[in-house]
Formats: C-alpha cells, structure tokens, sequence
C-alpha cells in the first residue's frame, strides 16, 4: 500500500491520482524501506514513501549529471515552454494539490489553495524570466581586443527544502534553476513529500526530459544533505531551512568552494508607531503572526508597539485573535491547523512558560487544544520582555507577544539586536519616520504598513544569518547563472 484512502478520498483528478502512486511506487528506487506520512490533524495514516539513502541521491546526481547538457543545450524557449506545460497542470490540479497539502501538512485548505497559486505564479514568472537571461559587451582598453561576458547555467543543483511551504518552496528553487539551464535534485522534508511527489508526476507530463528533474524522498535529511553536498558533480546546494542545518550545510559544502543559496531562519519584528492606522496595523499583524498557525520564516516574532497606543492595540487585537478558529483544515471557517509535530506544541509551551515565569502575562490561549491532532490556541501575551526567550529565539507557532516601546531609535536598535535578518514589519505614516525605519532595520524584507509581502516579482531573502542569495524576481535567476568572461585578441 502506498497511498490510504485516507489521501485519495481527497483526490478527484485520476491521471495525478496515478501519478503520484506511480511516484511512491515499488519501481521508486527499488526500495524495500519505506517511511509513513501522517495526517497532523487526526492522526491518519495517508502513504508509506520510499525511503531512499545516499546511494539513491548518487544516483539521481548521475541521472541530473548526465541530462545536465542536453537541458542547458535547449533554447531559452523550449525550456520556457515546458515551464509554462508544468505552471498549466498545476493549475489545473490545484484543488488536488490543495488537498494534499492539508491532508499531510495541516494548514486551512483556503491557505493550501493560495500557496498552489503561488506556486504557479514562480513557474510563470520563470517560465517568462528563462528568455531574459543577458550578457554584455565591454569597452575594451585597446582597438584590437573585444571583450564581453555571457552566462551559463551553474549545472546540477542540490535543493533541500522544508514542511511548511511544501509546494512553493519548491516551485521557488526549482523554476529559477530550469529556467537557468540546471538540472535538479531535490529533497523534500520528511513530513511532507507527497505534494512535492505529486508535482513532480505532473512535471513527467508537462515534458522534462529524462534526468532533468529528480526526487529524492528520505526519513533522514543528513545522509542525503552529505551526499549532495561532497559530491563534486552538484554544482551548487539551495536549502531552505532552519539556521542550524544551513550551518552544516555550509561547513559541508566548504571543501568543494560549492555555490550555495541558503534561506534560513527569521525573528520578525512587527512595529507599531503611534501614528499608524491601528485597525490596519491589528490586520496586519493577524496577517502577519497566525498565518500558517506561526509556522512561517516571516512571522512577526516579537511585536513591538508604542506606548501611547499599546492599550487600544493590545485590546483589538486580542478580540481578533480569541475569533480565529482553531481545527482541521478541511473544516470550513478554520484560520488555524495543527503544528506540525509534538515537539513545536513543546517549544510553543517552553516559550509561554518562560515568559509568564518572568512577569509575562497571558491574555488570551496558552494552551493545547485536546483534539486528536497537534491543536495550540492562539496565544497573545503582554508585559513581555527582551529578557526572555521568545525574544531571542524563533517560535514557530501562534504565540504573539507585545512588547511595550516608547523610543524609535530604541525600538530600530531592539528590533535589530538578533542574529537573524530575514523581514521585519512596522505601520507609521509620518513619511520622514517611514524612510528613516525602513533604512535602519537590517533586514533582507521590510513590509511597510502591510503584513504581507511575499511574490513572485520580488527577490525574497535574509542578512545576517538569515540566509544568502535571493528567490523571486530577476535576481533569483541570476543565482543559478555563472558569469563567464570571453576576452578576444588579436582583431
Ligand atoms: P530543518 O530542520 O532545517 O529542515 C529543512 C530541510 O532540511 C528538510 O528537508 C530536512 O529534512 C532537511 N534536513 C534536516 N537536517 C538535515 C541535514 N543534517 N542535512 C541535510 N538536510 C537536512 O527546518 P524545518 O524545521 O523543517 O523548517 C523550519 C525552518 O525553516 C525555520 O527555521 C524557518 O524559519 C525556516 N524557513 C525559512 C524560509 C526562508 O525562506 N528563509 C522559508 C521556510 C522556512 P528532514 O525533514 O528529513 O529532516
């Protein structure tokens, strides 16, 4: 058995229903061991994957290395076209997609949708960047030389990614790469690899060639991570995961001097100044916290709100909190779904404790909902301080804590005193303070008055140890391109 009903009572398109059986099926790398996939809001059993080791991943290196030239030989166009194949099927299963999604990662299927969506949109981007890829001509310092540089793509690429956005973090690596002229490896998280499964069948429809496209499913990411990053035909790893493992990966990928793009680990600040729309500004932190129940690398970790307007926001935040509805995310109406696993409901629970220990005060949830699955009430605390540890550390869950501020040097130097620089968020309308924030905070993302920011159209990253490279935009392809300088003499 691969797939449970319990996965396909959810799937109405036959030909993906069969594409993803064929995925997990027994020809899946020969595999005898296999690892079970769970429903985190019931508990369910929903596929039992291939569990494959390092010599599965040497071996879809071979495979990517040996397609590696026939894939950069295409025209631009012929690859965009494939894109375009792929971003039109995935489109046409989004409901599918969807439901898988849920179904193994928990959030609100409206959330599943939306990130299908987005997903989509990085193939189109993509698919419509893979013909702008430009050199340029150089003025050379003498009359007979000319000098000029072209790019080429970088070559087989090592992608890792993580359970929380487990189809547009795939999309978001893997459409940059093709577009490029990469062939691809890619190890999907553990928790979550039928969705990746599941567009990987509906890649085999839109046309890739043999070898250009590769999955790697694994209950241990190590000995995988290991293989991709020693082994001197992948050309460049791009992981998105947690700062710990991305300091492994770097240290393992050293020897070889390998490209890498990492985009890590987050503690957003969200600032509220006292001349901001304070409706907007609580929209906005909803936004900006309770998506994807806190489980996002972009959520407000630590919001900050000025002395003068900490009541009023405390109060209407709180009222929209206590409304989210906490359930199943194939349940109508549900804004929040399970954690992912026990051991986010423990660090949620660590982070609270600690925090009330050291004069904190809880205003609305703090505890584990006794549902089947891993369910935490959304949480708002206030009296908090930078003392504690969810100051300091990424919860990644729906705990909320309000800090209090008075000063906006203080509140910039506070905000940046974390080693982490992916986004942060602040609501003002005095322009001057606007621009004066938006330049002091060091951060790779800054959303000004709004609590959303990730697109396809903009490069998505981190400073500090928050990552390195961009995803999104133009820039993103230029990270899977080489600059190569041709000199001519002679002339
Ligand atoms: P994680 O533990 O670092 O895992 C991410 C991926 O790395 C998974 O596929 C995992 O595989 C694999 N992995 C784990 N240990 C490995 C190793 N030693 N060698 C190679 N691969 C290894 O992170 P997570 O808990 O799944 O994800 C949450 C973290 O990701 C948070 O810190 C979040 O902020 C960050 N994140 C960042 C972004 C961004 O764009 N900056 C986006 C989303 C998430 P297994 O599942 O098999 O362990």
């Amino acid at each position: 058995m691969t797939l449970t009903t319990a996965l396909t009572r959810h799937l109405k398109s036959p030909e993906l229903f069969r594409g993803l059986a064929d995925e997990l099926g027994p020809w899946a790398g020969g595999q005898r061991q296999r690892f079970s996939v769970f429903n985190p809001s019931t508990g369910e059993l929903l596929a039992e994957v291939p569990d494959m080791g390092p010599a599965d991943a040497h071996a879809a290196i071979e495979r990517a290395h040996a397609a590696q030239e026939t894939w950069a030989g295409l025209t631009a166009r012929a690859r965009s076209d494939i894109l375009w194949n792929w971003h039109r099927l995935i489109l046409e299963h989004s409901d599918d997609l969807a439901a898988i999604l849920t179904a193994e990662m928990g959030k609100p299927l409206g959330e599943a949708k939306s990130e299908v969506q987005h997903a989509a949109a990085y193939l189109q981007w993509y698919a419509e960047e893979a013909n702008r890829i430009y050199g340029e001509t150089i003025s050379a310092p003498s009359t007979d030389r000319r000098m000029l540089v072209i790019k080429q793509p970088i070559g087989v690429v090592g992608a890792i990614t993580p359970w929380n956005f487990p189809a547009s973090m795939v999309a978001r690596k893997i459409s940059p790469a093709l577009a490029a002229g990469c062939t691809v490896v890619l190890k999907p998280a553990e928790q979550t690899p039928l969705v990746a499964g599941a567009m990987f069948a509906l890649a085999k429809l839109a046309g890739f060639p043999e070898g250009v496209l590769n999955l790697v499913y694994a209950s241990e990411g190590d000995a995988i991570g290991r293989e991709l990053c020693t082994n001197s035909k992948v050309r460049k790893i791009s992981f998105t995961g947690s700062t710990e493992v991305g300091r492994l990966l770097m240290r393992q990928c050293s020897d070889q001097i390998k490209r890498i793009s990492f985009e890590l680990g987050g503690n957003a600040p969200f600032i509220v100044f006292d001349d901001a729309d304070i409706d907007a500004a609580v929209d906005g932190a909803i936004q900006a916290k309770f998506r994807n129940a806190g489980q996002t690398c972009v959520s407000a970790n630590r919001i900050y709100v000025q002395s003068r307007v900490y009541a009023e926001f405390a109060e209407k935040f709180t009222e929209r909190v206590r409304m989210l509805k906490v359930g199943d995310g194939f349940e109508p109406d549900v804004a929040i779904g399970p954690l992912i696993n026990q051991e986010a409901l423990r660090k949620i629970e660590l982070h609270i404790s600690d925090a009330v220990q050291k004069g904190a005060r809880v205003r609305s949830g703090g505890r584990r909902i006794k549902l089947s699955g891993t369910f935490f009430e959304p949480t708002v605390i206030t009296d908090v301080s930078r003392t504690m540890r969810l100051a300091e550390e990424e919860t990644f869950g729906p705990l909320a804590p309000l800090f209090r501020f008075d000063d906006t040097d203080h509140v910039v130097r506070e905000a940046n005193d974390t080693i982490y620089g992916l986004a942060a968020y602040f609501y003002a309308s005095n322009l001057k303070r606007v621009w004066r924030v938006a330049e002091a905070l060091e951060y790779g993302m800054v959303g000004i008055n709004t609590g959303r920011m990730s697109s396809e159209a903009a490069p998505f990253g981190g400073v500090k140890q928050s990552g390195i490279g961009r995803e999104g935009s133009r820039h993103g392809l230029e990270d899977y391109l080489e600059m190569k300088y041709l000199c001519m003499g002679g002339l």
